[in-house]
This record gives C-alpha cells, sequence and structure tokens, in this order.
C-alpha cells in the first residue's frame, strides 16, 4: 500500500473537514456505540492494552482521580500550553503547505471499520508538508516505553495515515520524564526530531499492521462485539483505584 492510505480524496484537509461534519451530525444524533457513544478516543483504545475493564468501570461507575493523575496532569499541562490556539484545520493546512509547525494538542480523527476514532496527540512535527513525528509525554518512573504507550502512538500514526497525509518519514517518539525531574523543553525538543533513540527519548518507526489489528482488537469492545477484558497483571490490580468494585 503507497503512503497515502487515503481513497476517495486527494486533499486530506478536504478530507478532515467533511469528518468533523459527519462526526458532528453523529454527535447530534446519538452515537451506536457502547455508551451511546459516537466515537471511540484513542486514550480509551490505549487505556484497553492496560486493562479493559478499568475503562468499563469508568464509564459505569465514573472516574475517580489519584493524586497521581492530577500531578501528571498539571506537569502534561506546563508541557503543551505554548500553543496558541489556531482552528486544526489552518494549522494542517499551513504545515502541509510546507510551513515547519510543531502543532499541539491538535484535534484529530478518522474512520476505520465505520468508527470514528478521535483524540490530541501531544505534539505532530510537520516539516517540508510531511509529519515525521508523533509525541506523546509520559510522566512515568519506568525505564522503557510499555505497550500501551505504543499503542496510543501507533493510532495516532494510523489516523494521519487514514487521512491521507504523506507518512513516508513518520516516526513517533516517546517520551518519559521522571516524577522528579523538571523537563527541558528545547533539549527535548531536538532529541525528538533526531536520528536515534536518547536519553529519556524513543523514536520508533511505526509498524502499520501492528496499529491495524490492536485497532481492530480494541474496537471490537465498542461496537459491543465482545465483553471487556480483565487485565492479567495482579500488580496493576493491587494499584487499581478500581480494586474494590472490580468483581
Ligand atoms: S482491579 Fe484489576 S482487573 Fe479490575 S479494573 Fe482494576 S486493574 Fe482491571
Amino acid at each position: 500500500m503507497s503512503s497515502h492510505e487515503g481513497t476517495e480524496e486527494q486533499d486530506p484537509v478536504t478530507r478532515y473537514l467533511r469528518m468533523l461534519t459527519e462526526l458532528s451530525d453523529l454527535r447530534r444524533r446519538g452515537g451506536t456505540l457502547r455508551f451511546g457513544l459516537p466515537s471511540v478516543t484513542v486514550s480509551d483504545i490505549a487505556s484497553q492494552f492496560y486493562c479493559e475493564r478499568k475503562v468499563e468501570l469508568r464509564y459505569t461507575i465514573g472516574r475517580i482521580r489519584t493524586k497521581e493523575m492530577m500531578d501528571g496532569a498539571t506537569r502534561h499541562v506546563g508541557l503543551v500550553e505554548r500553543a496558541a490556539y489556531e482552528p486544526p484545520e489552518k494549522i494542517l493546512r499551513s504545515a502541509l503547505l510546507g510551513k515547519p509547525t510543531w502543532a499541539s494538542e491538535v484535534f484529530l480523527l478518522s474512520k476505520f471499520r465505520n468508527v470514528f476514532v478521535t483524540g490530541k496527540p501531544d505534539a505532530v512535527v510537520f516539516e517540508e508538508g510531511k509529519p515525521l513525528r508523533v509525541v506523546e509525554y509520559k510522566f512515568t518512573g519506568t525505564k522503557t516505553p510499555t505497550h500501551y504507550h505504543h499503542v496510543q502512538a501507533r493510532v495516532y500514526c494510523l489516523i494521519l495515515k487514514k487521512l491521507g497525509l504523506d507518512t513516508s518519514a513518520l516516526r513517533y517518539a516517546i517520551v518519559l520524564i521522571p516524577p522528579d525531574l523538571v523537563p527541558d523543553f528545547r533539549k527535548i525538543s531536538k532529541l525528538i526530531v533526531g536520528e536515534t533513540s536518547k536519553e529519556n527519548v524513543f523514536l520508533w518507526d511505526p509498524d502499520w499492521e501492528r496499529a491495524r489489528a490492536e485497532l481492530d482488537w480494541a474496537l471490537q469492545y465498542w461496537r459491543g462485539e465482545r465483553e471487556a477484558e480483565p487485565t492479567t497483571n495482579r500488580g496493576r490490580c493491587e494499584r487499581c483505584e478500581y480494586r474494590e468494585m472490580c468483581v
């Protein structure tokens, strides 16, 4: 398959705008996915690979915010708040025309197996009219990215491909930021666009087949084709804020 995965239209921004309209109509009419949702977020898809039952409990019981989550969210805002707000289609259009762009938290969407998948990657870096990096910051004590970090970044890459962007130069960067470190954004940015993984910045080529298989598995749940699967990792259960309610 070519690097342009889209088919019926050649202009990614036109395709993007058409999907925004379709999704907005669907939101008005009401969705047909689990919990009446019109779309699935990339963040939920990644969380399914941590524990799918936990994702379900968030919807049925409600989100329980832990102190770690609040701390992580505050630090995360510090890394992405530099972005000035502009409509996503304007950012995409100028990036695709060749303007070097660091697009923080730009809203992305595409449709897979007739399901809208949406999300805001921490950043997408564009150079020479192509997406060069999808970037995800993770505030964690782990030394290497975990599977669900990869899932999240890979699905964002897949969305860009499905929109019809030229993904021939695209890699993803997972930046692990230990809880006790004050991130140096300037230094991290240079590493992100570098050639090799260095320090806490991990660069990967997207594995398209794996991304499609992971997305297919995740969407089966949202389409009601199977029940939520609990994790088999007991350590995750011990740290889980839903453990008393999980049967
Ligand atoms: S207790 Fe374990 S299986 Fe249950 S929701 Fe939490 S992490 Fe998942």
